[in-house]
């Protein structure tokens, strides 16, 4: 497989995955789960495949903002974004305008 086509499939996995998260945390609390759920590191890098786990709450809070992304600590950067929260486990980044 070209470099090229390799990285076409895995930006069309990731954005599969991506598209799923909701739905993951929509299960997850279907399911009245308390314990922290691994999601995907929302960094920039395109082969990352980092998990990262949360709690459905603070996923929820994450997700009332649309310009906040959920990465893995420590060098998983989002383009154009600043880190505002870095955990042990994960990382919260934020742009500071929606769609950049
Ligand atoms: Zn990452």
């Amino acid at each position: 497989m070209q470099a090229n086509t390799a990285g076409a499939v895995i930006r069309a996995l990731w954005g599969q995955q991506c598209a799923r998260l909701p739905r993951i945390a929509e299960k997850a609390h279907e399911l009245g789960w308390s314990f922290p759920v691994p999601f995907l590191c929302e960094c920039s890098h395109i082969h990352c495949f980092a998990r990262v786990e949360l709690t459905l709450e603070a996923y929820d809070e994450l997700r009332a903002h649309r310009q906040r992304y959920l990465t893995a600590p420590r060098r998983h950067e989002v383009a154009g974004a600043f880190v505002i929260e870095q955990e042990e486990t994960f990382a919260f980044a934020e742009k500071l305008h929606a769609g950049d």
